[in-house]
């Protein structure tokens, strides 16, 4: 699955970076998937990232 972050939701809280710190990063106030890693989707604490997001801005697609 393929990850994406939508930076208008995001407001830069970090859950996601504390959750999967190998998939995300926080870019200039606003989180944001770590080059390389968005077809890291698959991995549990990604869909806890995704869950855990307060603002819903992380979403899982189709590669
Ligand atoms: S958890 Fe959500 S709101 Fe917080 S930095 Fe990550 S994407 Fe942004």
């Amino acid at each position: 699955m393929k990850i994406s972050v939508d930076p208008s939701q995001c407001y830069g809280s970090g859950d996601c970076v504390y959750r999967a710190p190998d998939v995300f990063t926080v870019a200039d106030g606003f989180g944001s998937v770590i080059p390389g890693r968005e077809d890291a989707g698959d991995a549990p604490e990604v869909r806890e990232a995704v869950e855990g997001c307060p603002s819903q801005a992380i979403t899982l697609g189709e590669r």
